[in-house]
């Protein structure tokens, strides 16, 4: 299953929602912390005993070769890895100290919550620039009237760094976009039903420097009102958007564990385990 294919499927498929009232949305940014998590596809463990904690109001990297289980890792922190047949998991994720996985906590509620930002940017191409920034509201029983849609809209494309080059287009489809203002469309989406954690999955790998600079000024405008966990490949660019990095790494035939994690300037300048220091230098993966 590909990653647009997991969102769609998020989007489109039946559920009850409870009616949230606007003003019992958001909360502010909430710290993430994943107590021991595994996962499996079938019966292939692709991650064994993963803890980390995301702070609140900070940027959170997570770095490592292709395979050791990111997109996993973030899929399972908010609640998607179990939209897949054959995945299972275990572990506990806690937003602010609740089990996002308690019983009788609704996977709605969650992703809600916890939003996500794809690699390949994902619009829906045909529907306005306006009805993809507020597609997310009627997914989720949110009403808004029509001139808190209109100020939704401009608030959520303004922070997503978007609003100046889209103003006068609005009507405009969301397809007829580049891919950096996709992006960052997608980015305003996410916003507008007010998550406390924004999950990242290598979004700028997708794009050109140009459009890659604009979504880290973005980052680092947004993390005072919604904790950040990014997966990337590029070391320069966890180096700049990051407080907290987190080395992820499976070895030949082992499931992904993290080798170290910490402050983000200490894990480039001083790690202390080798595998890091070899692979934040570039010497593998
Ligand atoms: P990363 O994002 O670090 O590249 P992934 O989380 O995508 O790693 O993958 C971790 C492991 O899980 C890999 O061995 C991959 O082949 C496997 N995997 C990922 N998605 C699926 C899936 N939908 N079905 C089966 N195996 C999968
Ligand atoms: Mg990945």
């Amino acid at each position: 299953m590909t990653e647009n294919t997991d969102l769609v499927d998020t989007l489109v498929q039946p559920r009850v929602v409870d009616a949230v009232p606007a003003g019992a949305l958001g909360g502010g940014p909430a710290t993430l912390r994943a107590d021991s998590v595994s996962a499996w596809f079938g019966d292939h463990k692709v991650l064994d005993r993963v803890s980390l904690t995301m702070p609140a109001r900070e940027v959170t990297a997570l770095i490592g070769p292709s395979g050791c289980g990111k997109s996993t890792f973030l899929r399972i922190l908010n609640r998607m890895h179990e939209l897949i047949g054959s995945a299972a998991l275990s572990g506990r994720v806690l937003l602010d100290e609740q089990d996002i996985y308690d019983r009788g906590r609704r996977i709605t509620h969650a992703r809600r919550q916890i939003g996500m930002v794809f690699q390949k940017p994902n619009p829906f191409p045909a529907m306005s620039i306006y009805d993809n920034v507020v597609a997310g509201l009627k997914l989720n029983a949110i009403k808004v009237g029509r001139d808190g849609k209109d100020d939704l809209v401009e608030e959520c494309l303004t922070k997503a760094g978007l609003w100046n080059e889209v103003k006068d287009r609005l009507r405009q489809p969301g397809g007829a976009l580049s891919g950096g203002q996709q992006q960052r469309l997608c980015i305003a989406r996410s916003l507008a039903v007010r998550p406390r954690v924004l999950l990242m999955d290598e979004p700028c790998s997708a794009l050109d420097p140009t459009s890659t600079r604009r979504i880290e000024e973005t980052i680092a405008e947004l993390k005072s009102e919604v904790t950040i966990v990014i997966v990337t490949h590029n070391m320069q660019q966890a180096a700049r958007v990051s407080d907290t990095c987190a080395f992820f790494l499976a070895a030949q035939g082992t499931p992904g564990v993290i080798v170290e994690h910490g402050d983000t300037d200490a894990m480039f300048n001083s790690p202390r385990d080798e595998r890091t220091s070899d692979y934040v230098n570039g010497r593998f993966g």
